[in-house]
């Protein structure tokens, strides 16, 4: 094989010596990442304790890894040397983000941190099962005080601490953009759910519950995730009691889903995750297998998976060459059923008091009030005793409901119980992202008619050019900037959910 001069010439530089030490990392990450999803699918009840112990020597390894002295050297001396290409740089950034998130956090804090946040899940669902808040309070409160705790290790001088946890799920999205974001979903959505419940148009759905056979609607999961354009090839798709992607490199990408007596459930969760997987497909060949070989961000991994679900699952022309297919392994429960039915009954506006149960118009409601509360318990040290009645408050202002116990409440995500402060607006930025590229995109492209003709390959390949193939090479406000020619401009979400919302409860603004 010929090497070119410039190749043979870097073969023993600092970045070529990183490289190597990265891709043991990388190769630990992928065991564990291997671990995980067989938990979840797999592994026999009685594995969990024994195989925790494999998982920890195995994290053991892989921060031994990164925060070594050789690590640390190399890292510095890439900062230095010339040529290095995007990737690369992008490489060292993220080594370099890691290293200082671990190095920060004095290794006894972190281990004790960790048993916390072990127990915590435990006392969080025991008293999720027993819907009593109280029991969990406590734990709650360390929680929070560690998160803030390693937030101020981590700030950067004046720098607010639900900044910094911000930063950690989406770079380039701090409170005042946020409190920019959120502030218009407010005014604008939550008056319009109003109109919307008041607006005496009934929707049928009850088609929608029933006996609908489980391998049957396997048989339809298989056939939807490849008719989006997920490659069977190089993924697979298995059940768990929670629906889930998980990848280990752009060759062996990973689906779950479960199977409910309410099919548009199950159907709609295996194209949200086929809309993940295909992303984690498309990422080049070159970034994959390491530090920059995943999504760009949660944000930008969920609006991908709901571009899937509802840009294109939910849209009525999606259904055009697909649904009679659903009539032919269902004839009992939809031959009766128009198309148009369906389509109306999978759209149809429900307020209610569980997140992930909420259809598009409220979704971004539940994150709402999450990013409120949350605020408010980082930066503004609200009393945690007081969240449940907030908590209800809330949802009775925003969504017209209010929950009769905290399971239903407070209690139902397991998020904070994992200190996992500034991951809620992530999935409110993920649908802004995808209706600013649906925007784009029905510029430039017949979208309905693609959808019409069965040809997605036309618009996936539209979302791979412009965002899937990067990985996480670029941040994603860079990536929403350079595909749509434009800076996040949350306004298209709201004229979307308006547009098609206002229609179907035939709405006069
Ligand atoms: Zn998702």
């Amino acid at each position: 094989m010929k090497v070119s001069n410039k190749e043979s010439r870097r073969e023993n530089s600092a970045y070529r010596q990183l490289e190597r030490r990265l891709e043991r990392a990388m190769a630990l990450q992928a065991a564990l990442t291997l671990f995980e999803w067989d938990n979840e699918t797999l592994a026999p009840k009685q594995a969990g304790e024994y195989t925790a112990k494999v998982q920890g020597t195995l994290s053991e390894a892989y921060q031994e890894i990164m925060t070594g002295k050789e690590v640390r050297e190399l890292l510095e001396a890439c900062k230095r040397e010339a040529g290095l290409t995007e990737a690369e740089s992008a490489i060292v950034r993220e080594a370099s983000e890691e290293l200082d998130k671990l190095e920060k956090i004095p290794p006894r804090e972190y281990r004790a941190y960790q048993e916390l946040a072990a127990r915590s899940a435990r006392v969080w669902s025991e008293a999720k099962e027993k819907q009593d808040f109280e029991t969990f309070a406590p734990t709650l409160k360390e929680i929070i005080s560690y998160q803030k705790k390693f937030a101020a290790y981590q700030a950067k001088e004046g720098q607010k601490l639900y900044d910094v946890m911000l930063d950690n799920y989406e770079k380039g999205f701090s409170m005042e953009k946020l409190d920019e974001f959120f502030g218009l979903l407010k005014e604008e959505l939550v008056p319009f759910l109003k109109k919307v419940t008041n607006s005496g148009v009934e929707i049928r759905d009850d088609f929608l519950t029933g006996d609908y056979p489980a391998k049957k609607q396997r048989e339809l999961a298989e056939y939807l995730a490849e008719y989006v354009g997920f490659d069977f090839r190089r993924g697979v798709l298995a059940e768990s009691a929670h629906p889930f992607t998980t990848n280990l490199h752009n060759h062996d990408v990973r689906l779950t889903t479960h199977y409910k007596e309410q099919v548009d459930s199950s159907l709609f969760s295996v194209i949200h995750e086929a809309g993940h997987g295909i992303y984690e497909l498309d990422i080049e060949d070159e970034l994959t297998q390491t530090l920059i070989g995943q999504g760009a961000s949660m944000g930008m991994h969920e609006s991908q998976s709901r571009f899937f679900e509802n840009i294109i699952g939910r849209n009525g022309a999606f259904w055009t060459p697909v649904y009679k297919k659903l009539q032919e392994l269902f004839p009992e429960q939809l031959e009766k059923v128009s198309r148009e039915d369906f389509v109306r009954a999978v759209n149809k506006v429900q307020p209610g008091l569980i997140r992930t149960e909420a259809d598009e118009l409220t979704y971004s409601l539940h994150v709402l009030v999450r990013y409120e509360l949350e605020k408010m318990l980082i930066e503004e040290d609200l009393d945690v005793e007081k969240l449940p009645k907030l908590w209800a408050d809330k949802y009775e202002e925003y969504l017209g409901v209010r929950p009769q116990n905290p399971a239903e409440g407070v209690l139902q995500d397991i998020h904070w119980a994992q200190g996992s402060f500034g991951y809620f607006p992530s999935y409110a930025l993920g649908s802004a992202f995808a209706a600013q590229m649906y925007h784009y995109m029905k510029e430039n492209i017949d979208f309905d008619g693609l959808l019409q003709k069965g040809q997605i390959e036309v618009i996936r390949e539209a979302l791979r050019r412009h965002i899937h193939r990067f990985g996480k090479m670029r941040e994603s406000r860079r990536l929403l900037q350079d595909m749509t020619g434009e800076d996040f401009k949350p306004q298209y979400y709201v004229q979307y959910l308006k547009e098609k919302y206002g229609e179907l409860y035939q709405i006069q603004e």
